[in-house]
């Protein structure tokens, strides 16, 4: 690369990996809310859960304080429980295997796909034994796993599917919107993500047994149905029948989530625009692999993910990855894998697990991406990446 194409950057402030978009519509719904009686638990909840089920095409939504939340209710839905095992993806945010643990499960991690980093099914199938009951799939940065192949080997095994899409918001696989795939999918409503309510997390099903069991939990597995009370001793009187925790999500939160419902597709929509622009503009960089896109699925673009090949570049991931940051880019790195952690390597979990994993791990950045960047900001990373590039490839 010539020298004198590439132009200066000057950015005086981090531009940061992911960032929420709020308007005067999203604070007025909040404060509406505030001015009312109900704070918690009221109407805008349920409307916010038929939001969701409707947006991706599942029947019954439940909201709940945050996505970990969340995930921790579809294990207890699924029946997750001591002596199982779950099988789950290395390369994702600690709460997809925490869960498992909550319910005094064993994580089992299977390796990834080095194309799209999402679990690779062979791998999956290669983990199964007596004890499994259940696989929890992450669509990675947002592009969809391969949920047909996932549906089919949990369907032969008598699996229970549950769908981390903390990243794939209006994302698709083979024209289907993520969201009725699983037999439980998860989203979450951080501000990072697609859409925000501060914290919060969805789950979405079609099985009206998870529904009810997805109710309880979020509600210290209290029962108000007379239908299924085992006695009845008047207008006050309620039943336990299974431990819940307070999981519950604030009506505050919940106008605020209607209110960002309403502009996902935007949001989306202007994440694939940048996504395609990094594409185009980073195309044919010797030693940077670009993300790449498995045939069907239709990525909602959480993250950006790039890999940089030390091999090639003359450097190591942590001097790109300080270079960039030198310049002001608030790049990333999604993630380590999990069984690397202190506490799981204490459960006894070692380092060589999953050598895909471990590869992809040690040569990752994450570019900035998200609805609110400007055009500049756009124009600053793809100039950053070159000049990185540039300057290590001398
Ligand atoms: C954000 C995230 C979660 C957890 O969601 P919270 O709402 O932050 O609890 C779980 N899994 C993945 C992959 C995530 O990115």
């Amino acid at each position: 690369m010539d020298e004198t194409q590439l132009p200066h950057i000057v950015r005086n402030t981090m531009l940061p990996y992911g960032q929420q978009w709020l308007d005067e519509e999203d604070i007025a719904a909040v404060v509406e809310v505030l001015r009312g009686d109900l704070i918690t638990q009221g109407p805008v909840i349920q409307a916010f859960e038929t939001k969701v089920a409707n947006y991706v095409g599942a029947q019954y939504a439940v909201a709940f304080a945050n996505g970990t939340a969340a995930l921790h209710g579809a294990c207890f839905a699924a029946g997750i429980s001591q002596g199982d095992e779950v099988i789950t993806t290395p390369i994702t945010f600690l709460a997809s295997s925490n869960c498992i643990l909550y319910q005094g499960a064993t994580p089992v991690f299977a390796d990834i796909d080095m194309n799209t980093y999402n679990l690779d099914p062979g791998q999956v199938e290669l983990k199964i034994t007596e004890n499994t009951k259940a696989i929890i799939a992450v669509d990675f940065s947002g592009q969809p796993v391969e949920m047909d192949r996932l549906n089919m080997i949990s369907k032969d095994n008598d699996l229970v599917l549950i769908e981390d899409a903390a990243h794939s918001l209006g994302a698709s696989y083979q024209k289907v919107k993520v969201g009725s795939w699983a037999d439980m999918t998860m989203f979450s409503f951080h501000p990072v993500k697609h859409v925000t309510t501060g914290e919060g997390g969805v789950i979405v099903t079609n099985n009206k047994q998870y529904y009810n069991q997805l109710q309880l939990f979020r509600s210290h597995g209290v029962n108000r149905n007379p239908d299924e009370m085992l006695n009845n001793e008047g207008p006050w009187y309620y039943e336990m029948h299974s431990l819940g925790y307070n999981y519950r999500m604030t009506d505050i939160q919940a106008a605020l989530g209607v209110s960002q419902m309403n502009k996902l597709d935007q949001f989306v929509k202007r994440r694939r625009e940048i996504a395609e622009q990094y594409d185009r503009e980073l195309a044919g960089i010797k030693g940077l692999v670009l993300p790449y896109q498995h045939e069907g699925s239709n990525s909602s673009w959480h993250i950006y993910v790039t890999r940089w090949l030390p091999e090639v570049l003359n450097g190591t991931r942590k001097e790109f990855f300080e270079a960039l940051r030198n310049l002001n880019i608030g790049v990333n790195v999604h993630y380590i894998p999990v069984y690397l952690q202190p506490y799981y390597q204490k459960l006894g979990y070692e380092p060589g697990l999953c050598p895909n994993a471990e590869h992809y791990y040690n040569t990752a950045i994450t570019l900035p991406l998200y609805p609110r960047m400007s055009e500049q900001d756009v124009k600053d990373v793809i100039n950053a990446v070159r000049k990185v590039v540039h300057d290590f490839s001398e």
